[in-house]
């Protein structure tokens, strides 16, 4: 059959990036083929709810409409031009003011590229650029977190925290300081309360400032709610010890809102969620709902001025990208923002999300399940070998991948960070989507436990 040749196609010429390489050869690709509001369709007509948003990124499901005849429209119009050398062009103009619009007080300047790993390496070079400009060349190093996730780039990669994205790659390769996840179940101390555990870590903070010595740190970045890591809110208090730091110490607070950007965590960005205003603002994936590839840093009027005034490059920003405020992306993201502001998907995903995270509390009597967190429209429920204890299955990811496995034959897509499955579905969802959500995803813990005892 059709797509069976296709299958045979994909084993004989893909890469898949985060895929073990030779078990995908075993058991073959999983086709989609189409997609209907939270469903996709494989290639043998079985559907899926998808609870991940694809990579957390499809805010509006799988067949919006409009976004494709907002880019039919601008592909008609003018489906390519760049900002380079004083070019502009309306979608980008557009949509550079409406999200200014949007922000966070005091994030009045917007730079465009293509992905979130771009859109942070982008970043790393605005800070070093501005504080070369201010004649600060030594402070340079970013301070991050274990666990983050900022992307794959050389730079990027290198502030995410996570051992997979560092090991044979030779990264971290810039100058960075990973501190504690702050992820209270489990990093905090035996008996230690959440505001405890976030007094130590803003303490550990501090000492490593002053370690390093403030004057060689850049910049802070961290996701205000960690997505890729394994979903985990940060502990109460947290961020507004960290924000005072920053102030403290000159340092540029960075909020890393790929994933809670634009309505996930039930409020517009996730910073405003934690009562924090940070110096730069990072989004991407729902800015478009990924109908296509768009990145926006939104940043301050102090960063926008020394890097203006830079005297040592004319003034000139010397980083772009050809597809840079793409016109057509931008034109996408426009009418996504628009449709997510008609439909309050803000107000969805807050009461949806109440409605998820009740139901997903019931399932921390399992068992299985070690802990059930997450906060709007997105949530991690990790599996443990021992619930007392907290203990961790060994190896790692081994039961989170059975249940990933699972949730395929149970019509649900879900992913395993390690042991933690996480879930992220469309901010359309309906009240029926949630409960078929929460039905399947308990089935598949279900089966998961039951596996787990058979394999002793
Ligand atoms: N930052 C965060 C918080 C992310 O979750 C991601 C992707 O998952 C990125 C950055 C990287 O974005 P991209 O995959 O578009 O390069």
């Amino acid at each position: 059959t059709r797509s069976n040749s296709l299958a045979q196609a994909d084993l004989a010429t893909a890469l898949h990036p985060y895929t073990d390489a030779r078990a995908h050869e075993q058991r073959g690709p999983l086709i989609i083929e189409r997609g209907e509001g939270v469903r996709v369709f494989d290639s043998e007509g079985r559907d899926y709810i998808e609870a991940m948003s694809g990579l957390w990124s499809v805010a509006l499901g799988f067949s919006e409409e409009r976004l494709v005849k907002a880019a039919t429209a601008q592909m008609e119009k003018l489906p390519y031009y760049h900002s380079f050398t004083h070019k502009a062009h309306e979608p980008s103009i557009r949509l550079g003011e409406k999200l200014v619009e949007m922000a966070p007080e005091g994030l009045t300047r917007v730079f465009f590229t293509n992905s979130g790993s771009e859109a942070n390496d982008t970043v790393i070079k605005m800070v070093w650029f501005m504080n070369n400009a201010l004649g600060r060349p030594k402070k340079k190093k970013f301070l991050a977190r274990t666990k983050g996730y900022h992307g794959i780039t050389i730079a990027s990669g290198s502030l995410t925290g996570l051992p997979n994205n560092h090991r044979d790659f030779d990264l971290p390769a810039i100058p960075v300081v990973h501190l504690t996840c702050p992820h209270h179940y489990r990093f905090g101390h035996e008996g230690e309360s959440e505001q405890d555990f976030a007094k130590r870590l803003i303490a550990e903070a501090e000492e490593t400032i002053l370690r390093e010595d403030p004057d060689t740190i850049a910049a802070f970045i961290g996701e205000p709610l960690m997505g890729a890591g394994g979903v985990m809110p940060p502990p109460e208090g947290y961020w507004d010890g960290i924000a005072a730091l920053c102030k403290k110490y000159d340092i540029l607070l960075v909020a890393d809102e790929v994933i809670n950007g634009f309505g996930r965590l039930g409020t517009t960005f996730g910073c405003q969620k934690y009562g924090f205003t940070p110096d730069i603002l990072v989004t991407s994936k729902q800015l478009t709902s990924s109908y296509l590839p768009l990145a926006a840093i939104l940043f301050s009027e102090k960063v926008y001025d020394a890097i203006a005034d830079n005297t040592h490059t004319i003034g000139t920003f010397g980083h772009g990208y050809t597809a840079t405020g793409h016109p057509v992306a931008t034109a996408v993201g426009l009418e996504n923002l628009a449709i997510i502001e008609e439909r309050d998907l803000v107000g969805n995903a807050a009461r949806m999300g109440e409605r998820l995270q009740e139901g997903l509390a019931i399932l921390k009597d399992h068992p299985l399940v070690g802990e059930v967190r997450g906060e709007g429209l997105i949530a991690g429920v990790e599996l443990v070998a021992d619930k007392a204890k907290k203990t961790p299955f060994d190896p790692i990811g081994k039961v989170g991948t059975r249940a990933f496995e699972i949730g395929h034959e149970e019509g649900l897509i879900i992913r395993n960070a390690g042991d933690t499955l996480a879930l992220c579905p469309p901010l359309i969802v309906t009240e029926e989507d949630v409960d078929a959500i929460l039905a399947r995803l308990t089935r598949i813990i279900d089966r998961t436990w039951e596996w787990v005892q058979a394999e002793g």
